[in-house]
């Protein structure tokens, strides 16, 4: 597929444009099956470039976004529990025990349905790689169960590229609260074996009500023993041991970090974590978000997903977790869709996601509107135009008098 009259490309390839987002004005894409392989002036397409042609118009190419932290298995739904926290009810971590009681009720028919449903609604606005975390089962079997309907998604060409985490370690379900020890125990041996040939990435709820910084970390430590990558669910609802935890076992990620002090911020900083804040959490919860723009100052990779889960983000919808991190989080339009895209790459350790250089997977995002500024200027209104994923245009009907490829 070649896109042509594009009036403004976000590469995210400082070297080969304009700025951190390597920005070109009046530019072209040629991919080459699911790949990128060549990017420059419109003017200048390569002869014999191969056909079909999509025209922007003038419009804004962004790369996909890249959501890098999702709970999208889960069955149920928790609207009263919302309704009932924005009449004053604070947010504790045990309202997903609800959300686990439903999700070991449904048939994995209905667990594969409703995750297809919400895998293609993030399409639908842009996301084009999207990590999904088990952690709605909290028994060997249904965890299993879990990353198996993961694995199905993964498999779909017409869907997201699917990134699979295990996250046994989400809360102690109902049947462990007098022996949360032991709990620990399953998940890092039978659960573990079990779900890592499915996953991976090995996560874990570090936070008062769910687990400690002992119990994340021998679960941590049992996902490397597998050959998990980690990352870390941290320093959400207080200060606590999760963001220096992350640093010390080497997560490659940290999320939502709405409580840190200096010394976590150096510690992210040392440790090369990526911190991957999640404000639609912070608005679904009325809580304070966190402070992006202290980590930025400190060197720290930021990256931004929605934390689609059924009780505290229930979206998949990353151009409004870019105009929250703009509006609420204080991020300038170009480090919001950075980190929306580039970023989230970077929070998944992939190099060839969340930009659009040669060598770099197709996946497109084609706005209505001349620049991606109109994401977080125009809230709400849904800008996406087309999605290309792996080459191929899925979302989108192209112009008028242009081939539908
Ligand atoms: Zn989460």
């Amino acid at each position: 597929v070649v896109v042509d009259g594009i009036g403004l490309l976000v590469t995210n390839r400082p070297e080969m444009g304009e700025g951190p987002l390597g920005l070109l004005r009046d530019a072209a894409v040629v991919a080459d099956g699911d790949r990128v392989s060549w990017v420059g002036p419109a003017s200048q397409i390569p002869g014999g470039a191969p056909g079909p042609r999509l025209d922007a118009g003038g419009r804004c190419l962004i790369p996909g976004f890249v959501d890098s932290h999702t709970h999208l298995v889960f069955a149920g739904d928790r609207s009263d529990e919302f309704a009932a926290r924005m009449a004053g009810l604070p947010y504790r971590a045990g309202g997903i025990s609800t959300t686990v009681a439903s999700t070991r009720a449904a048939t994995e028919a209905e667990l594969t349905a409703r995750a297809e449903r919400l895998a293609r609604e993030a399409l639908a606005s842009g996301t084009t790689t999207i990590e999904v975390k088990s952690g709605y089962g909290l028994t060997v079997f249904d965890e299993a169960r879990i990353l198996l309907v993961t694995s199905r998604l993964a498999d779909r060409p017409d869907l997201p590229s699917v990134d699979p985490t295990f996250l046994g370690a989400h809360v102690v379900p109902p049947e462990h609260l007098q022996d949360p020890d032991g709990y620990v125990e399953l998940v890092r041996g039978p659960m573990l074996e079990a779900c890592a040939p499915r996953a991976r990435w090995c996560d874990a709820f570090c936070e008062r009500g769910a687990f400690d910084a002992d119990q994340c970390r021998e679960v941590l430590r049992a996902g490397a023993a597998h050959g998990l990558g980690l990352r870390l669910h941290a320093n959400q609802l207080g200060p606590g041991p999760g963001a220096q935890l992350a640093a010390e076992v080497g997560a490659t990620s940290a999320d939502h970090l709405t409580h840190l002090s200096p010394a976590d911020v150096d510690a992210l900083t040392q440790a090369g974590v990526v911190a991957t804040l999640l404000p639609v959490a912070e608005f679904s919860t009325r809580s304070p978000y966190p402070d992006a723009r202290r980590l930025l100052a400190a060197g720290v990779v930021v990256a931004l997903a929605t934390d689609c889960n059924p009780g505290t983000s229930y979206t998949t919808c990353m151009p409004l977790v870019v105009a929250l991190a703009v509006r609420e989080m204080g991020l300038t339009p170009d480090q919001a869709l950075w980190g929306a895209t580039a970023g989230g790459a970077a929070a998944l350790d992939r190099q060839d996601i969340g930009a659009l250089g040669p060598g770099d997977r197709a996946d497109m995002v084609l706005l209505e509107a001349p620049s991606h500024i109109h994401l977080a200027y125009r809230p709400g209104v849904p800008l996406v135009g087309a999605v290309v994923l792996g080459g191929s245009l899925v979302v989108g009907q192209p112009p008028a008098g242009v081939a539908r490829p």
